[in-house]
């Protein structure tokens, strides 16, 4: 019982997640079409503080930026692979298949809990505009948990299982939906927090040690130990959210380390306050500044330096990506 009551809570946050792009897009500090076909009424919901509206911005753009500079870094011949785990409502692949890298991924899975991948597919069966994306081999599979197509495929797991039981059939069976040989990039975003370290260091290691090229990018709360980090974590607590994987990563230095000791080659990590203010162009920063007057800049710096941006990667030279400052 006291589990099913965990699990409903971690499932919960993908909604928040949802709530907030919903937020975002409609005052205008990130552009999706795709965002409200995941939501039911979308329209009804309430916007956010400025706070939240920023903190998405600055998370989306930021991930945005590194995802696209996996898919442009080295030969553009060559197709890559991305894994969201924890996908929740994104809506990034829809995001990237009607943008200018529609041609760079080969493959693009998301992986989440059965009841929201149910969910999920729904809302894209419901909808042309999501469904047309997926091309004319679109198949129902799983009953209903999952979907599969040329390039796309939305499949249940429980990521706290082994990941032979989850991650290895995704190369293993068959006919495998991934190739060890394509670069490869698993996405965690606000996912790896909700289980422990042992299992999240599961995951990551799997990516690299399964992949020639494969590269991570985690975004997570963090310094959850400080007065201002226990308050947040008990606005989650309250809400039914625990977070087991947030004890482990005090700092940036651990953040990086757990990339360095799960096989990759490089690590970076940065708190989304040093991004809004050191990677956000100027033109950005005006254009946001006019959305909404924000009174709240102490708090603002305070939250944000409580979520970090990390990514690591085993790669070949050509193939680094980064994050570019101003
Ligand atoms: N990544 C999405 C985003 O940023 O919009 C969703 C983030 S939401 C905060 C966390 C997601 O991770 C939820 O959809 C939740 O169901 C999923 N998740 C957490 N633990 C999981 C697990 N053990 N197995 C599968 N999915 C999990």
């Amino acid at each position: 019982m006291e589990s099913a009551r965990l699990d409903d809570g971690i499932r919960s946050t993908d909604g928040f997640a949802a709530h907030a792009r919903v937020s975002a897009v409609r005052l205008g500090y990130i552009q999706d079409p795709f965002v409200s076909l995941f939501v039911p009424r979308a329209r009804n919901l309430p916007t956010h503080a400025p706070l939240i509206n920023i903190g998405t911005y600055v998370r989306t753009t930021s991930i945005d930026q590194l995802v696209e500079s996996f898919l442009t870094a080295g030969s553009p011949e060559v197709k890559r692979q991305i894994v969201s785990v924890g996908a929740g409502s994104d809506t990034r692949f829809w995001r990237l298949s009607t943008g200018p890298l529609q041609n760079a991924v080969a493959r693009y899975v998301e992986l989440d809990f059965p009841e929201i991948t149910t969910k999920k597919a729904m809302s894209i069966r419901k909808s042309t505009q999501l469904s047309s994306v997926l091309g004319s081999d679109v198949k129902v599979v799983k009953g209903g948990t999952g979907i599969t197509s040329a390039v796309y495929h939305l499949l249940p797991v429980d990521l706290r299982q082994s990941v032979e039981m989850t991650l290895e059939p995704l190369v293993a069976s068959e006919t495998p939906i991934l190739s060890p040989d394509l670069p490869t990039l698993f996405l965690a975003e606000c996912v790896l927090v909700y289980m422990t370290p042992e299992s999240s260091a599961s995951i990551m290691s799997f990516f690299s040690r399964t992949f020639k090229n494969a590269f991570g990018i985690i975004y997570e709360m963090f310094s959850l130990g400080d007065s201002f980090g226990r308050v947040m974590r008990d606005n989650l607590r309250v809400r039914n959210v625990e977070l087991p994987g947030a004890e482990a990563f005090p700092n940036l230095d651990s953040i990086r380390n757990r990339f360095l000791s799960a096989g990759y080659t490089a690590a970076e990590a940065l708190p989304l306050s040093v991004i809004r203010r050191e990677y956000v162009s100027g033109t950005e920063t005006q254009r946001i500044a006019k959305l909404e007057l924000v009174d709240e800049y102490e708090e603002l710096e305070l939250v944000l330096a409580h979520y970090a941006l990390a990514w690591g990667s085993k790669l070949e030279d050509s193939l680094s990506p980064d994050l570019e400052a101003e």
